[in-house]
């Protein structure tokens, strides 16, 4: 556990009201109590996790978040929010994050200030914390394009202002809901734009649309989950990613808990591995699944009995696929000195 917990690591895929701890939550619902303002929570944070077992199915799992949101609807909260998580994933050994969040207009702020603030809150905590942080923003399938359009602006605007912090755009939500077609346009106007790309691919069976996003190129891909021909995809589409080189952001608790995968040994992850797509380890909603980055490390290890210098190996990686490419000599340095100083 020590040797995971010490590893450093790297997040890049983490939604950041689904990160939420409970001790989080609980600053966050005597923050409401204390200004006098309603947190509109009426469910209760034993419905917000989703452990092993849990009856819910991945689409059900969706309405937790609204718990989350309740929580993050001002300004106060929502920084007070990205600072706790921040300081979460440092001291589980993190090093370096890409959080991401989708803009919300709220009663008390506006798309903008939903940026703004996670901005404010990541420059602020590099002052006090040693994690680096990023900020990916998020569009919610689910958003209507008019809705999606504005999010990407405001991407571009805040990619312009602050280039060191918001650095990529992404496409999440439901599965289930709207089409990765109709967001193409988007997507092509911010990666011309500068801004990096990342998506949720092939949570659930959808051949057609898994080898549009893999022709579109994204810089990753989120889960991956249902592109093996084992796991509802198709020899084509398997081929295409295995061609393509495109990471996948691979959540494993994530995935279980939500009987994505029956379970851990049965995961994708090493139908990927084995065909060396790079995999990164990730913690997808640490809070709903009430796990850790250096768990799904530990979990990693245990499941798929890989010995320390290959799962060390993971950390590695996954640098190469980081979005400030600035920063991936002094994160490699770091990781080989751990290597080599633990793995011998
Ligand atoms: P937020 O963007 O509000 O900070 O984080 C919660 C949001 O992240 C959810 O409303 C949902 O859109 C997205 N999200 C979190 N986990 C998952 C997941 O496993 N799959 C997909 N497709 N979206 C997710």
């Amino acid at each position: 556990d020590r040797f995971c917990r010490e590893l450093p690591k790297i997040e890049l895929h983490a939604h950041l009201n689904g990160s939420l701890s409970r001790s989080t939550m609980l600053q966050l619902q005597r923050y409401y109590a204390d200004a006098g303002i309603s947190d509109e929570t009426n469910a209760f944070f034993d419905e917000f996790q989703i452990g092993a077992g849990d009856t819910r199915n991945l689409s059900d799992c969706f309405q937790v978040f609204n718990i989350a949101h309740a929580l993050t609807s001002t300004p106060e909260t929502l920084k007070l929010a990205t600072t706790l998580t921040l300081q979460e994933f440092q001291e589980d050994g993190c090093c370096y994050i890409e959080l991401r969040s989708t803009p919300r207009d709220t009663s008390h702020m506006t798309k903008r200030q939903y940026i703004d603030t996670i901005v404010q809150a990541m420059q602020k905590s590099s002052q006090s914390l040693s994690i680096i942080s990023l900020l990916i923003v998020s569009i919610n399938r689910s958003n209507s394009i008019s809705e999606a359009e504005e999010i990407a602006d405001l991407a571009i605007e805040y990619h312009k202002k602050f280039p060191n912090v918001v650095v990529g755009l992404e496409l999440s939500g439901n599965p289930g809901c709207g089409k990765f077609e109709n967001f193409v346009k988007i997507f092509s106007k911010t990666r011309t734009a500068g801004l990096k790309v990342t998506l949720h691919c092939g949570e659930i069976s959808n051949p057609e649309e898994i080898l549009q996003m893999i022709q579109f190129k994204p810089d990753r891909i989120g889960h991956g989950t249902c592109i093996h021909p084992k796991f509802g995809g198709t020899d084509d589409v398997w081929e295409a990613l295995c061609k393509s080189g495109i990471p996948v952001e691979v959540c494993l608790t994530s995935n279980v808990n939500t009987k994505s995968a029956p379970d851990y040994s049965s995961h994708h992850f090493k139908y990927l591995y084995d065909a060396n797509i790079p995999v990164i380890l990730c913690t997808d909603d640490k809070g709903v699944f009430a796990t850790s980055l250096s768990q799904e490390y530990r979990i990693c290890l245990d499941t798929f009995l890989l010995d320390k210098v290959k799962i060390a190996s993971l950390a590695l990686n996954a640098i190469k696929y980081i979005f400030a490419e600035d920063k991936r000599k002094l994160l490699s340095d770091k990781v080989q000195n751990f290597i080599d100083k633990n793995c011998v």
